[in-house]
């Protein structure tokens, strides 16, 4: 007995759109998105695709008119409901660009909920775009199906971090100088993973975040891992010890 085929299938190309999506609204792509369906994924009228607006869910469309720059799109039917991803932020130190952008895309695509640019004493980056952090959660939600967007906090330094955090957040904190196996720290509820910059904490810094309310120090091991991959190594961490992947 043929397996039935997935529906909708995966095959079919997926946007995020500004529109707030409903079944019948009309949808005007933006120039470089018609660009791409048009001339690069070859759609014409009739062809069909997904598109999500960040908060409504998943939604079947369909070309309606297709010209050089412009194409518009009817929404048919919801294909998912909004998804629910497990209550966990990621507070880091930006590091150079490229490293800055591939954090943000993995974190995307791992399931962070929020993604907070913090500026601590060793924090050497450059300026945080976040329009460009955008850019880079939107192509990598539209590649890993998720259909929320993860939020993205104005860069803020750590004292602001810390003293806005709501304490009832636990607050992980990446130490590479020693703290609890993570294996056994993680616990499901909201939380707010912190790690460091290339150069690390200063000591004040880190006695400053040791002796936050609701804050725990864990290891990722034993080796000192690059602030990039300490973000991503936690928060795989998280989803597979306290997050969705448990039940996936
Ligand atoms: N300054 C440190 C050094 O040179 O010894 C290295 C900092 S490390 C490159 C950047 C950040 O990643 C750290 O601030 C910490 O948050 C995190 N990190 C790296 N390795 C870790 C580990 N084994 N356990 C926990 N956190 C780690």
């Amino acid at each position: 007995m043929p397996a039935t085929p997935a529906w909708p299938p995966k095959s079919l190309p997926r946007l995020f759109v500004r529109t707030s999506l409903v079944e019948g609204a009309a949808v005007e792509l933006d120039a470089g998105q018609a660009n791409y369906l048009g001339n690069v994924m070859r759609l014409g009228p009739g062809a069909q695709l997904l598109v999500f607006d960040g908060h409504s869910g998943e939604w079947l469309a369909r070309v309606v008119e297709a010209g050089k720059r412009r194409m518009s799109l009817t929404v048919e039917k919801r294909t998912r409901e909004p998804e629910t991803i497990p209550d966990v932020w990621l507070a880091f130190a930006p590091v150079k660009r490229a490293q800055t952008d591939w954090l943000v895309e993995k974190a995307t695509e791992l399931g962070a909920a929020q993604l907070l640019p913090v500026m601590t004493q060793r924090t050497v980056a450059e300026r945080v775009r976040l329009d460009r952090l955008q850019a880079i959660t939107i192509e990598a939600a539209e590649q890993c199906g998720r259909t929320r967007l993860p939020g993205i906090g104005e860069p803020q330094g750590l004292k602001d971090l810390l003293g806005q955090r709501d304490p009832a957040r636990l607050l992980y904190f990446a130490d590479e100088s020693g703290g609890e196996a993570a294996v056994s720290a993680f616990k499901e509820g909201p939380a707010l993973i912190l790690v460091g910059p290339e150069g690390g904490f200063t000591d004040d810094e880190r006695q400053l975040i040791r002796s936050a309310d609701n804050s725990l120090a864990i290891s990722l091991g034993p080796r000192i891992l690059r602030a990039e991959t300490a973000a991503l190594a936690a928060l795989a961490a998280y989803m597979a010890l306290a997050g969705d992947w448990r039940s996936y």
